[in-house]
């Protein structure tokens, strides 16, 4: 790297000679040096010098990140063997890191070699062709706070339960190794009641304040730039720079029932319904989405969204009810109120029939972001022969 006019340039290369006195310098002093090739996506700078290695022709970015590996290509996979042999010869110890997050897979949609590869294979989805290989696997889990071992419950499909339980699921392959461990609360909870209140405006109300913090905790302590109308859970155009977003208002479900909501943020954002946190997605990072659910009675429930990010961030709730339709962009999904006399927010909850529900008794878990999850540190073990590399590979490809 390299600093020029107070930007600093990415770029130039490393020599094996270079690395090899870079590793010893750090064996000296008694530090292993594990490097990340990172991969299927953030894979740009090989994909535009190497042909055959890539969907198309097409390089740069996509819709979210750039334009990943095509796992359809055996030249792309004979190019990451060869990549991964060179590199183990260079670092002499026992893992190497896969990267294996972040991956736009519109090319993937429209790549006839990908399509292909998920036929042969049996895969739906091109989520599926990026997880294919822990189809291999199995996943054991605990609910008594134990470690999950190979001997623990095998997950089979979706899980009934009647109370509140942690969860500890872990993915185990056939060779003995083991992946990450992924924890999830499923709390048992009351349809929480709705509110009466006369609201008059479609939307959030949105505070703007000027932050440059890394965590949303002190959003609201920061000098406020200006008040909007969001349309629901996003940014309001008006907003720029340095983002410290609020969104307050209510939620108007039409049904009594238990939602699930997704929550996309780059940085990092929270959801409270009810005045209860439902998803803490909070921390400087890149795009990535959480999911949490809430039994909701019908009708109006206080929402907050809190939200931060310093250079042209992304926020996006989607909401699905539980038959699994996406209901995010019903008419009057969100509403807020004019705040004069007689209309307070601190409204009386409606009386009644606020059902006292077993509510998730009957509430399916399903682990889909395990394999998520299982993505962000994948260690594959290099001890074995250069001819299993390859094996390693097919891990995340067939
Ligand atoms: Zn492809």
């Amino acid at each position: 790297m390299e600093i020029v006019d107070g930007d600093t340039l990415y770029g130039g290369y490393y020599t094996q000679d270079d690395i090899r006195e870079v590793v010893a310098f750090a064996k000296d002093r008694g530090i292993d040096i594990i490097p990340e090739i990172d991969m299927p996506g953030h894979f740009l700078a090989a994909i535009e010098n190497y042909d055959g290695i890539s969907c198309f022709k097409q390089t740069g970015w996509g819709e979210v990140f750039s334009s990943p590996i095509c796992p359809g290509k055996e030249s792309a996979l004979e190019f990451c063997k060869n990549v991964y042999s060179e590199v183990f010869k260079l670092f002499p110890y026992e893992y190497v890191h896969l990267g294996a997050d972040e991956v736009d897979k519109t090319n993937w949609k429209k790549c006839p070699d990908c399509q292909k590869r998920m036929r042969e294979n049996g895969l739906k989805t091109e989520e599926e062709l990026q997880a294919c290989g822990y189809n291999k696997a199995s996943i054991h889990y605990t609910t008594d706070g134990s470690f999950p071992t190979p001997e623990s419950e095998l997950y089979a499909g979706p899980i009934k339960i009647d109370k509140t339980t942690n969860f500890s699921f872990r993915y185990f392959y056939p060779d003995g190794s083991k992946g990450d461990i992924f924890e999830t609360k499923f709390i048992k909870g009351e349809y929480t009641p709705s509110k009466d209140t006369t609201l008059t405006n479609s939307g959030l109300k949105a505070l703007w304040h000027e932050y440059r913090g890394s965590s949303c905790e002190e959003i609201e302590q920061a000098p406020l730039n200006g008040e909007y109308t969001a349309p629901g859970v996003a940014i309001p155009k008006e907003v720029k720079g340095n983002i410290g977003l609020v969104l307050t208002g209510y939620i108007n479900v039409a049904e009594k029932d238990i939602y699930t909501f997704k929550l996309l943020s780059d940085d990092g954002s929270i959801l409270y319904i009810d005045n209860e946190e439902v998803i803490n997605n909070d921390g400087a990072h890149s795009s990535r989405e959480v999911a949490g659910m809430k039994a909701l009675d019908k009708g109006l429930h206080p929402i907050k969204v809190l939200y931060f990010d310093s250079n042209g961030g992304k926020l996006q709730l989607t909401v699905l009810n539980s038959k699994g339709e996406n209901i995010s962009e019903t008419d009057n999904l969100y509403r807020s109120y004019l705040s004069f006399p007689g209309q307070g927010k601190f409204a009386r909850p409606l009386g009644g029939d606020s059902t006292k529900g077993e509510s998730l008794r009957e509430g399916w878990l399903k682990v889909s972001t395990a394999a998520e999850s299982c993505f962000r540190s994948p260690l594959v073990d290099k001890s074995a022969s250069a001819d299993t590399l390859r094996e390693a590979w097919l891990r995340f490809f067939p």
